[in-house]
Parts: structure tokens; sequence; C-alpha cells
């Protein structure tokens, strides 16, 4: 791995790139090689202002003006553009992230330009309605865009998590503040000079980089944003939810999960054991839908897991940037801290350790990389089957019947995805039926498409991504009524 230096990055402003207000900056660093790879701008309340002000504008001048179809054409391109530059920007996200190369390239970017594509068709195809009322009048409702929405996003799939959000907010008419995670700027960053680049008027994508509980909070708090759309931590999300209310802003949030992954005694226990590790391994575990809670049917218990940590112990950490890596680096120390800690939080609780466990090596000496890891013997009351771990930790708990695992399953404050596996269909419908869960995977994980919705129930969040359903997140109703008596 060779030493990168993408240099000094700034705020996109009104159309404009500028340092923020009082010049500070901040530095982003490859989690895979410990290096300091660019040094990003770093906002206060005053870049928030002049972002909002921009956001205005743009709302009373162009964007506003603009017809829809138009408007979906340049989300349109935007898309196209991104799809140009595939192997740059994933590049990007695997450098601030450590994902592997394989997963930026191949899966996040391009589902990213998808996503933009998709909701660049919806932005003539979302209208209002006559509604026949009693009396003499015409009553007609229009939708319209909720005005300047601020997309506040992690670092776990930095430039896909903010484009569920900029493309349907831009394809219904609103003016965007994106604020990408500290650690993970340079996509967010990338988007907004695409969005230059094809045209969009100014203002109409701002990016501001900078601390979320600075910015982020001056964001959230600002009487002149009308939505956050927000992914990240729970008590984040709470937090935000506490500090929206002085303005009564509009809220999506997706929050944590602790999903549960159950295998029953008749599945096809070889696929399970690959959706099993896929489903927690995937994105080195730090996916907000990972399969983290394995239940597993007593029955077949010990043989199932001797194969899950089988599997687990040949999956070997590696150079994000080698195509043929397929498990990263975690994306910064104080989440590999994190994540360690938990580790031994299980061992303290009396889980039994069946694979993994330890901070890893590539043979480079630096890097946060970890073992895939798995506790066997875990029980329902510990730390590690209750907590988003957020890294690649599988708890592994039991049941002896249908009704014990629908139990365990909901036992969670989470309800964000769940998974089935079963060859018995009566049984796959019955238990999907009764998950408190926004996701049902049956004989399947860790799969999405842009045409299907993706949120929690309970603490998992609020509203939906993607999907038809998340236009209504980024509309208001106006109802007109006209005497005709
Ligand atoms: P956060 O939820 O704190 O961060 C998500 C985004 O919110 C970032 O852009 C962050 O900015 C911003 N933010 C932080 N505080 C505020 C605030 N008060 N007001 C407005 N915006 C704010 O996640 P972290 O990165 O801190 O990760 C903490 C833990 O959360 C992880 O260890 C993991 O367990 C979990 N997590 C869960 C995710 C999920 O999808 N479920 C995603 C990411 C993390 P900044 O980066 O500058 O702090």
């Amino acid at each position: 791995m060779s030493a990168t230096m993408l240099g000094k990055k700034q705020l996109l402003i009104g159309g404009e790139w500028r340092d923020a207000a009082d010049g500070k900056t901040m530095p982003v660093v490859n989690p895979a090689t410990e290096e300091v790879i660019a040094d990003v701008a770093s906002a206060g309340a005053a870049d928030v202002d002049a972002a909002v002000a921009a956001a205005r504008a743009a709302l009373a001048g162009p964007w506003g003006k603009m017809s829809a179809r138009e408007r979906g054409r340049l989300v349109w391109k935007l898309g196209e553009r991104l799809v140009a530059q595939i192997d740059d920007v994933a590049r990007l996200e695997t450098l601030h992230n450590g994902k592997p190369i394989m997963e930026s390239r191949h899966i996040e970017i391009p589902a990213a330009a998808e996503c933009l594509q998709y909701f660049a068709g919806w932005a003539d195809k979302v209208h209002g309605e006559t509604v026949p009322v009693k009396g003499q009048a015409l009553v007609y409702t229009l939708r319209e865009p909720l005005g300047v929405v601020a997309c506040i996003v992690p670092w776990n799939f930095p430039l896909l998590l903010a484009v569920w959000k900029v493309a349907p907010a831009l394809a219904t008419g609103n003016t965007v503040i994106l604020k990408p995670a500290s650690q993970t700027p340079l996509t967010a960053l990338a988007l907004g000079q695409l969005a230059v680049d094809v045209g969009f008027p100014p203002g109409v994508l701002n990016i501001i980089t900078g601390s979320g509980a600075t910015v982020g909070e001056a964001i959230v708090r600002h009487p002149g944003v009308d939505k956050i759309a927000f992914t990240g931590d729970t008590s984040t999300g709470r937090g935000i939810m506490r500090s929206a209310a002085d303005t009564v802003k509009h809220l999506t949030l997706e929050l944590g999960g602790k999903s549960p992954n159950i295998v029953f005694a008749d599945a096809d226990l070889d696929a399970a054991v690959r959706g099993v590790t896929t489903g927690i391994f995937y994105g080195k575990g730090e996916v907000c839908a990972a399969g983290s809670r394995l239940l597993v049917d007593k029955a077949i218990k010990d043989a199932f897991l001797a194969k899950v940590a089988e599997r687990t112990k040949k999956m070997v950490a590696g150079d994000p940037l080698d195509p043929k890596t397929r498990l990263g680096a975690i994306s910064s120390k104080s989440q590999l801290e994190r994540v360690l800690k938990y580790v031994e939080l299980g061992k303290q609780e009396g889980a039994t350790l069946l694979a993994g466990g330890s901070r890893t090596d590539i043979g480079t000496g630096k890097g946060y990389f970890m073992q895939p890891t798995v506790f066997g013997d875990v029980r329902p009351d510990m730390t590690i089957a209750r907590e988003e771990i957020f890294g690649p930790v599988l708890a592994a708990i039991d049941f002896v019947d249908v009704d014990e695992a629908i139990a365990r399953a909901n036992d969670s404050i989470y309800g964000l995805a769940a998974g089935v596996w079963t060859r018995d269909i009566k049984k796959a419908h019955y238990v999907a039926s009764k998950l408190k869960a926004g996701t049902v995977w049956v004989n399947t994980y860790n799969v999405y498409d842009t045409a299907a919705p993706f949120g929690g129930y309970k603490q998992s969040g609020v509203g939906r991504e993607m999907s038809v359903h998340a236009l209504d997140y980024y509309t208001q109703v106006k109802t007109v009524w006209v005497d005709l008596s």
C-alpha cells in the first residue's frame, strides 16, 4: 500500500468551493494504513448559516422554477456522471472507509448511481389528486417539496446512505445540505463536484464537512432547515429528535440494529452458513442491518456452529485496494477499540469464543484490521446479545421451537431487519409475519434494491428510505378548496 495524499478539500456552498469561515480543517485517515490522506474544511455555525441561506435562495431561484421533468433530467445526469467516474469514486470510498474495493466498485457506488436514476424517474410522476367532497367545491391536492433538507450520514456506507436521501430530496424539488461523517467526507465532496459539473444551479446541493457535535447540531437547530434525514447511531438519533423539536422539523431516522438471523433445523444448512457469515461479515459488520444475532435451532446447534466457525476462520483480512480482498479494515482506531471491548465483555460474561477475537495485521504492521469473530453459548441477556457492536462479531443464541425463536428475535429495542432460514414455506411466512422488523429476508440476507423500502421498526428508526414510500418523506400535501356554489 503506497502513501496517498489527496490534498486540501473545501466546503461546497452556493455552488462555490470555499474554506471554513474560521479556516479550520480536520484530517482524514486511511484506516488501512493509518496515514492522513486529506485535510478537509471543518465548518462552524457561520458556514451552516451560509449554506442555509444558499439553499433557501436556490428554492426561490431557478431551481424552484424548473419543471419537474427538467429536474429529473439533472438528477439522472448526476447518476450518469457517477457511473462515468465510478473507478475514482469507489477508490475514494475504500481509502477513507477501509472497505474492500470489490464492495465499493461493484456494489456500493453502482447502487448509489442506480438510486439517483430511480428517483430521477419519479420527478415528474409525483402529483396530487382531485378529492370528491360534499357540497359545491373543487378540492384538489398539490404535492410540494418540504424546502431545505439536511442529510446527516455516517461512515459505514458514506456515499450510498447520502444518496438514499439526496436523490429523493432533489427529485421532489427540495434543496439539500449534506453533512458526511467526519471520518469519511471524501465521496460526498466528490458528489458535490459532479453536481456542479452537470449543471445543478448554485445552492441546490451544499456539502458541509465538520464535527457532528458542532456543525451537525447547528444544522439540526437551524430554523431555516425544514427536514433532517439522518442515518447513524440510535443515541445520536434520539438527540437529533430532541433538538429538532424546538423548530418542529420533519424527520426521518435510520438508526441502529441488532438483527436476528434465524436458522431452523430444516433449512439448507450450507446456504444458511454462507448467509449467516456474509450477513455479519459483509462490510466488516459495520452495517446497520448486519445479522449480528444468530438464532439457531438447538437440534443442529453444535454442527451448525462448527461449520460457521470453520468458514469464519478462512476469512482473512487483506489490503482493501486489492480486488481479491473480501474483508477490509475497521473504519477507525476508536471503532476497533470499541469492538475489541465488546469481545472482552463477551468473554467475561461467559460466552464461548469459537473464532477470531483479536486485532490482526496484513503484513504491513499498520491498519485497524480485526479477525472475524464468532461467540457461542450466548444468553439473550448478555451485553453482546443486546447492544449494537457494529463490527465483525457474531453472537449465537439457541432456541427450541418456533415460538421461542420468534420471542428471542423480537426481544430487542431494535427492529431493523431479520433473516429466516427454512425449507418450510408455511413456517417462513408465519415467522416473517411475526417478526417486528422493517425488512425480513427469507433464505437470503443483506440484499437491497432501490425499489424496495428500507427502514426500522421500534428504535431502529422512523420513516422509510428508497422505493415509492421515500417520496412521502420529502413532500408535503397542500389541499386547495375552490368554492363552486
Ligand atoms: P453517529 O451517529 O454519532 O454519527 C452519524 C452522523 O451524525 C455523523 O455525520 C456525525 O458527525 C453526525 N452527528 C454526530 N453527533 C451529532 C449531533 N449531535 N447532531 C447532528 N449530527 C451529529 O455515529 P458515530 O460515527 O459516532 O458512531 C458511533 C456508533 O454508532 C458506532 O460505533 C456504531 O455502533 C453506531 N453507528 C451506527 C450506524 C447505523 O447505521 N446504525 C451508523 C454509524 C454508526 P461526525 O462524524 O462528525 O461525528
